[in-house]
């Protein structure tokens, strides 16, 4: 059981959040808005404030919220990002911002600010991203020049520039990060403040529906209550503190946007008639355009779903694996939109049908909250560390327990996950003995491959689950027992053929002395390749699981 809302009460928040925008965010008006290029800060206003609450749902209920556990947001998330990935951007802009103060705050600003939060509905903004420092915070260039008072520090006086900021224009509360005396250090800057300034909003290629700005500090003053957690130089720490959570948000807004994708792509494939039969039954068309993206984003939810559940029990911060649900989830989203453009031909690559908009949206994904390629690097690093110091052991002992669950629960595709663990770990050995990391290509390439067998291994365990009647209560109710064992064995696929594969092309186009035959073996390509027997029957299965869940 995870921590949070209870099952009720998490289904009641969801079906509340789709009444409304059945309502209040009609297709048409969403599309009206996208053309407009406007955000609608009154309907965000009123999701986050008396309207619909939406903010109560990640604070503690002690300062007034619901207390959700990170379960909750995801599901929470990807509802939002169903409906509409800018006004999600704009609603989950105040949790971000509320960070720095959750995780770093004194109890007492804690108490200030998330009761506030509560309370007044008020819109938030998280100010860490500037011109010069993207990816590379520890850039940084805004400064916290302390006011001394009779001796002592009486408040700081803050000057930069921000920028890509979510609801920069329109948040009433922001968090900041600054360099002080001390090092990088959040503060709480309210908006009106003399010497503060939002900028107008950024003429965006999606996610045109939230407000993003850049933001102007001339000597803003604040108090020194408002440095957080009252110690200077903690604010790296306080941003990295959160990471395995707000990736987690986004990966679940990467799911969002795929499925809303998928969903419009599967259903028009149904109406659509062409060469004498709709297109739903064209198998050049579900097995390249549906089934392998529905695959893809499930392993991508899988790994998110155990995520959450291993931070809402207190495991840890869990940034890596943050990193890899953010990754694959985000990718996916993008892919699966993409392929819904291709699904709806002509029609889908005008402003007139939702999908364009939808691939437009996701794209932001695998940017913000670290770029993909930071992700890669990320995921890489740890887990190298991980097969060094257990020398070479770490895939080879997943892979073992693979192997026990698929002598337990047949056909769920765990067999070849494990296939994928074991060439995954001797990827990495190569790797290791020809000295291959000191490329960054293959770092951040090892990223991936370590991404697509740790999610295969992740929808192999959430099939057996539902298959026992083991899996989590406020899971996603998306698929039964029968079709994500499907799913999984075709993802599975996909991802020991990769590790195999990709493997071989990273160390022979970077090692001199590799043996291509030696490499074929000791990657596991032959049973690799044998596990592709059943493929297209499995793809056929898909796709009927895929449309009779339309049917009902
Ligand atoms: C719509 C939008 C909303 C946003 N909202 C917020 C917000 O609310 N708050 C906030 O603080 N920020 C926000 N951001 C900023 C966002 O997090 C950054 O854009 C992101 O972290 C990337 O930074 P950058 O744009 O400077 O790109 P860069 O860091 O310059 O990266 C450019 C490219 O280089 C790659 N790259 C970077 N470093 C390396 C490396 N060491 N090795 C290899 N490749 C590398 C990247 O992966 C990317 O492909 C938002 C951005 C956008 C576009």
């Amino acid at each position: 059981m995870s921590s949070g809302l209870d099952d009720d009460t998490l289904r009641l928040t969801l079906e509340t959040i789709r009444d409304f925008s059945k309502e209040r965010l009609t297709e048409q008006s969403i599309l009206d808005l996208d053309a407009a290029d406007e955000a609608p800060e009154g309907l965000i206003r009123e999701m986050c404030g008396d309207g619909l609450g939406i903010q109560l749902l990640f604070i503690p209920e002690e300062y007034g919220g619901m207390g959700g556990g990170t379960f909750d947001v995801y599901r929470l998330c990807e509802a939002m990002a169903y409906i509409d990935l800018g006004i999600a951007t704009g609603v989950l802009a105040t949790f971000l911002g509320s960070d720095p103060i959750s995780v770093g705050g004194t109890p007492e600003q804690q108490k200030e600010w998330l009761s506030r939060l509560a309370n007044e509905g008020l819109l938030m903004a998280y100010g860490a991203t500037e011109p010069e420092a993207g990816s590379d915070l520890a850039a940084l260039r805004t400064t916290a020049t302390p006011v001394m008072k009779d001796g002592a520090v009486a408040g700081y006086r803050i000057s930069g520039r921000k920028q890509w900021i979510s609801n920069g224009g329109i948040a009433d509360l922001y968090t900041i990060l600054a360099n002080a005396p001390g090092g990088p250090s959040w503060f709480v800057v309210e908006r009106g403040a003399d010497g503060f300034e939002g900028g107008k909003p950024e003429d965006k290629h999606g996610i045109r529906l939230s407000n993003t700005a850049a933001l102007t500090l001339e000597d803003v003053f604040v108090p020194v209550e408002r440095l957080l957690g009252d110690a200077e130089g903690l604010g790296l720490q306080q941003a990295q503190a959160v990471f395995g959570y707000t990736r987690l948000m986004v990966a679940a807004f990467g799911l969002g946007g795929g499925w809303a994708a998928l969903d419009r792509a599967i259903q028009y494939s149904t109406e659509r008639v062409q060469a004498g039969g709709p297109l739903s039954t064209k198998q050049g068309y579900t097995h390249k355009l549906i089934v392998p993206h529905a695959a893809r984003l499930e392993a991508a939810r899988a790994y998110v779903e155990e995520t959450a559940l291993r931070i809402d029990a207190q495991e840890g911060n869990l940034n890596t694996e943050g990193a890899i649900a953010k990754y694959l989830a985000t990718e996916a989203g993008n892919l699966a939109a993409d392929a819904a453009i291709q699904a709806l031909g002509g029609y889908g690559y005008t402003r007139d049908y939702i999908v364009e908009k939808i691939k437009r949206d996701v794209r932001i994904t695998t940017i913000y909250e670290g770029t993909s390629e930071i992700m890669e690097m990320t995921i890489a690093r740890d887990r190298w560390q991980a097969h060094m110091k257990t020398r070479g052991r770490h895939y080879h002992d997943l892979a073992g327990e693979l192997e026990t669950l698929a002598a337990r629960v047949p056909e769920i595709g765990a067999d070849v996950a494990a296939l994928a663990f074991h060439s995954l770990a001797e990827v990495l050995e190569q790797c290791r003995l020809n000295r291959l990391t000191r490329n960054q290509h293959v770092l951040l390439r090892l990223g991936e491959l370590i991404a697509y067998a740790e999610c295969a291994a992740s929808l192999a365990r959430r099939a057996a689950a539902a298959a026992d009647g083991s899996l989590e209560s406020k899971a996603d109710p998306r698929f039964d027992s029968k079709t994500l064992a499907i799913l999984s064995r075709i993802f599975a696929r996909e991802a020991a053929l990769k590790v195999g594969e990709e493997g071989i092309r990273l160390v022979v186009g970077a090692a001199e002395a590799a043996s291509i035959v030696d490499l074929q073996e000791t990657f596991g390509l032959a049973p690799i390749h044998s596990a592709q027997r059943g493929l297209l029957a499995d793809m056929d299965k898909a796709t009927a699981a895929l449309y009779e869940r339309l049917a009902g």
